[in-house]
């Protein structure tokens, strides 16, 4: 990894040498009554408009990758002969700028699903791979447990990764294309007063955190607790509204419909995000629901994220953003949710 500093006043050159993608960044969505700012990712065409000083954005950088909805084919009848057209959906490419480290390496474990899995997703594959990231650090926020789930801080995934240590950014590039992009920016090389910045801002972050989830062990307490009554408790909760997988940065769940014209000569095939705790999730054809209950569907997200994806991948997959316990409006959260697992395994419920 190669190491550069470039001036706060050399950002907004960095942005129009993007000028050929489509740049998507932090912007300001909406207020709250109390005054606080939700963040989201959208498309941005003006410098100004960019608010790398933003928390936690709402719903995650997934959505570009994996829209809520999005056309995998659309058939038509010509005579006799059927017509197959698909689009990967794919068309400028796009420039993330402020991309957080939890985020990153939320994209880096749907890769391994997405693209590097023996099944591969193409239309998530053709986005992915034309995409220019350009990271940026953050301040942890109270719903925050990312250094818990070894997301903090990221090795891979992104072509370049600003720290901000004063009136510069300390710049990790990590690609050979954002070497050439740089060139043309002027940065400087740093100086050893510029690393130590650097790693000064890295310790001021971790001390910063006041949210943790205790992971050790955390795959055997599982297998321990499948039958726990704690389910029993989160399941009477739980709303069954999808709100978790549907801001959740990692969550990849879909399914697909497809919807025949009535003249029989057009045909769409979609896919359309779901969600493990929607209750028709695990019905089959014939009706017959594998998971009926709030609780066992729950469980099964639970699960899926710090049990059977680590036993697969060798990590969860979840990075410790906080949005699903943000957004859910039955208060859930991760960190409890874990917590009154490890308790009832420990036999202090
Ligand atoms: S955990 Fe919360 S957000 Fe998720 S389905 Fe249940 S009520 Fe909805
Ligand atoms: S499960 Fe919750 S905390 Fe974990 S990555 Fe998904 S939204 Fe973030």
């Amino acid at each position: 990894m190669l190491f550069k500093v470039l001036p706060k006043n050399r950002l907004q050159a960095l942005f129009d040498a993007l000028s050929s993608r489509r740049i998507i960044g932090p912007v300001e969505k909406a207020r709250r009554p109390d005054g606080e700012v939700l963040y989201g990712f959208d498309a941005i065409c003006r410098f100004e408009d960019l608010r790398l000083d933003y928390t936690t954005t709402t719903h995650s950088p997934k959505k570009f990758f994996l829209p809520h909805r999005e056309v995998l084919a659309t058939f038509s009848l010509s005579g006799t002969t059927w017509e197959k057209k698909v689009d990967y959906n794919a068309y400028l490419p796009i420039a993330f700028f402020g991309m957080h480290a939890c985020d990153i390496n939320a994209l880096n474990k749907l890769d391994k699903v997405m693209i590097d899995s023996s099944y591969p997703n193409p239309y998530y594959a053709a986005k992915r791979r034309s995409t220019f990231i350009i990271g940026i650090d953050c301040v942890p926020q109270p719903q925050c447990f990312c250094r818990s789930m070894g997301a903090d801080t990221v090795l891979h995934g992104f072509d370049m990764f600003l720290t901000d240590i004063g009136g510069d950014y300390f710049v990790e590039v990590q690609s050979a294309e954002a070497y050439e992009l740089l060139k043309g920016v002027g940065t400087r090389d740093p100086s050893s007063q510029d690393h130590a910045l650097f790693m000064k801002k890295g310790d001021m972050k971790k001390a910063r955190f006041s949210c943790q989830v205790d992971a050790t062990d955390l795959t055997k307490i599982l297998d321990m607790e499948f039958q726990a009554d704690v389910w029993l408790e989160w399941g009477k909760k739980c709303l069954s509204c999808g709100t978790c997988a549907n801001v959740c940065p990692t969550c990849y769940c879909y399914g697909v419909q497809e919807h025949v014209d009535l003249d029989l000569r057009g045909a769409v095939k979609e896919m359309h995000l779901y969600s493990c705790n929607l209750i028709d999730f695990a019905e089959v054809a014939g009706g017959h629901n594998f998971r009926p209950e709030s609780h066992t569907r729950l469980k099964y997200r639970f699960y899926h994220k710090h049990r059977g994806f680590v036993e697969a991948f060798e990590a969860p997959l979840c990075v410790g953003c906080g949005r699903c316990g943000t957004a859910c409006l039955a208060g859930i959260t991760v960190p409890e949710v874990i917590a009154s697992v490890r308790r009832e395994a420990q036999g202090d419920a």
